[in-house]
């Protein structure tokens, strides 16, 4: 029995080469080798041979470890690695063999999706707006309406293929005859070719155009929800449907409001005077300004709810509320009158005011 080569050479892999490594190896290995693709080499079909059992070893855990232990001669009762079943399909699976992929090519083509990025406002994604955009597409060619030949003409049954746009080429080879069916290169699989080609689209059956269109944005819309256009993607090509274009809505910051589904989120700041004693303002929301009560004793962080000044519902009637959540914010300079007035209010709440002690003083205390 010849010597065996090692696998991991012959497949130009290192050890530890991981599972992607050696199928992309294998792939490009199997294309070289494969007897149909180099029919003058005598030693193709034994090289193609050698790689597809290197293949079945190594892309299986189970045995690549057996093979990684004992090289070729595995113990008796763990099997060897000659004598591979279903070779033929790994073969299919990479190279693509059989009629479906040819035969797919042929039929009505559906046109792209397209996906637009429209940004809007914070007020706009709350009021609705409507938006026209300018979308790059591929349309139909009005010139040929789509056959690719100049009007007048038309095209032809495929002189390579006679029209079946498939090519099919029987071989034997050591693993049992293979048909291997391929795209006719010279219709591309469409069974016809066009001898006068359309002089607006050189034959493409499709334009570029960048077409206006106007998209209306409803009210309430969130940032990354997407608005579907049905047929207004890439045209299809042989009668195959146009495809959709989705519009993917970002809506910009507000400075003042933040959204949490239909409600509205606004800070409030305010100081301990209002915070302590109430007062009555006027604070702003997407409708204008509203008159608003800060009751006394309001605290910091409490929420106070203005009902239906939030954002509509996209699917009912209504809108979620605003929800105003106080910021009391603590004077950092004070003249010497307010200090002597808030000094005087201390007294009052009948806590002396309080020089800041130092952490050593503190310590103290805690250990009196
Ligand atoms: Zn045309
Ligand atoms: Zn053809």
């Amino acid at each position: 029995m010849p010597q065996k080569r090692d696998y991991y050479e012959l497949l130009g892999v290192s050890r530890n080469a991981n599972d992607d490594e050696i199928k992309k190896s294998f792939r490009r290995l199997a294309k070289q080798y494969h007897p149909d693709a180099s029919p003058d080499d005598p030693n193709a079909a034994e090289k193609f041979k050698e790689i597809g059992e290197a293949y079945q070893v190594l892309s299986d855990p189970e045995k690549r470890q057996l093979y990684d232990r004992y090289g070729h001669n595995p113990p008796q009762g763990f099997g060897d690695f000659t004598g591979f079943g279903g070779f033929a399909d790994i073969f299919e699976e990479f190279l693509g063999f059989g009629g479906a992929r040819a035969a797919a090519r042929r039929g009505p083509q559906p046109g792209a999706h397209l996906k637009y990025s429209l940004t809007i406002s914070f007020e706009e994604s709350v009021f609705g707006i409507e938006k026209d955009l300018e979308i790059p597409r591929l349309e139909t060619c009005s010139n040929c309406r789509g056959s690719g030949a100049e009007p007048g003409t038309s095209p032809i049954r495929c002189p390579q293929c006679g029209g079946t746009g498939e090519v099919r080429r029987a071989t034997q080879s050591i693993f049992g005859s293979f048909v291997n069916v391929t795209p006719c290169p010279r219709c591309e699989g469409e069974g016809e070719v066009v001898s006068t080609p359309c002089a607006m689209c050189k034959g493409q059956k499709r334009l570029q155009i960048t077409r206006k269109l106007r998209v209306s944005v409803p009210a309430g819309i969130d940032d990354g929800m997407q608005i579907r256009l049905a047929g207004e993607g890439e045209h299809g090509v042989r009668g195959g449907p146009a495809g959709n274009l989705y519009v993917v809505v970002n809506v910009k910051k507000h400075p003042l409001f933040q959204r949490d589904g239909n409600d509205l989120l606004m800070e409030l700041p305010i100081n301990i005077v209002q915070a302590a004693l109430g007062d009555q303002l006027q604070v702003p929301t997407l409708n204008g300004d509203v008159a608003f009560t800060i009751p006394p004793g309001t605290q910091h962080g409490q929420a106070f709810r203005i009902k239906d000044a939030g954002v509509p519902f996209l699917r009912r009637n209504g809108r979620g509320d605003l929800i105003v959540t106080t910021q009391v914010v603590v004077p950092k300079k004070l003249n010497e009158q307010q200090k002597a007035l808030l000094r005087e209010l201390a007294r009052s709440l009948g806590k002396e005011p309080i020089a800041p002690k130092s952490v050593l003083d503190k310590m103290k205390d805690a250990f009196k």
